[in-house]
């Protein structure tokens, strides 16, 4: 008996955690442009943590994927999901990526996407913050670089429970890399915080930029993260909201 009760437990933990979004009655699944590329993931495990989410999506990787933020490719795409680290992005890649949010496209920044394009000032305004390979500047006083740490096992609280992409978390635990000394504006909307040390204050937020849909949440380093059902739900309703579902 305890040895069913065992496996319909991990039956249900087998199961996703949602099929689809919701939007009203309405079930909907958000068509996702997935870019990756300029830092290593294990690829086959994380496409097993894609396939629990409430999406469809096409994938993209550096170096083609600005060209996927062209109007007429990214058109039908509701939801940009970055899990990539570029350091260089042209005038015109710029441009595309700032119309598609201005164009209604959602944007979700997971985990190492908190580090990229070291040279792009406005995407610390698009996404709220950013990690930092050199030395830095806040408010006029020198920051040193920010700084990471593996395997960090540490406790995770909801903020804002209100919020549709917390909805239904309680606090929770998890084991994964953390980034700290980087930059938060004061502009951002708590979702998640910690008080781990070697991160950060938060871990998840959302950004007002141009009235787009923007979440950032920094979770998310390798299968320990994306293993986690807070983990993964949350990642599912940050998409869902970026959607506008
Ligand atoms: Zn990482």
């Amino acid at each position: 008996m305890k040895k069913m009760a065992t496996l319909l437990f991990v039956c249900l933990l087998a199961l996703p955690v949602f099929s689809v979004c919701r939007e009203g009655k309405e079930k909907k699944a958000p068509h996702v442009l997935f870019i990756t590329g300029g830092h290593e993931y294990d690829e086959n495990t994380f496409n097993q943590l894609l396939a629990k989410l409430p999406i469809t999506y096409g994938h993209v990787k550096h170096p083609d994927a600005h060209a996927a933020l062209k109007a007429e490719r990214i058109a039908p795409y509701d939801v940009i999901l970055l899990y990539d680290m570029p350091k260089e992005i042209s005038e015109e890649a710029q441009g595309d990526f700032i119309a598609a949010l201005e164009n209604g496209k959602g944007l979700v920044a997971l985990h190492h996407a908190f580090c990229s394009y070291d040279f792009w000032p406005e995407y610390v305004s698009i996404i709220g913050g950013r990690y930092h390979h050199y030395p830095w500047k806040e408010n006029g006083v020198e920051k040193p670089p920010s700084t990471y740490k593996h395997g960090v096992t540490f406790d995770v609280k909801v903020v804002d429970k209100d919020h549709p992409i917390t909805k239904g978390i309680e606090d929770f635990s998890i084991t994964d890399e953390t980034y700290g000394g980087a930059q938060l504006l004061p502009t951002v909307r708590p979702l998640l915080s910690t008080d781990e040390p070697t991160n950060l204050p938060l871990v998840c937020w959302t950004n007002q930029y141009r009235d787009a849909r923007i979440a950032t949440l920094t979770l998310g380093h390798d299968h320990l993260a994306w293993e986690n059902p807070s983990f993964i739900k949350i990642l599912s309703q940050a998409i869902c909201w970026a959607a506008g579902l």
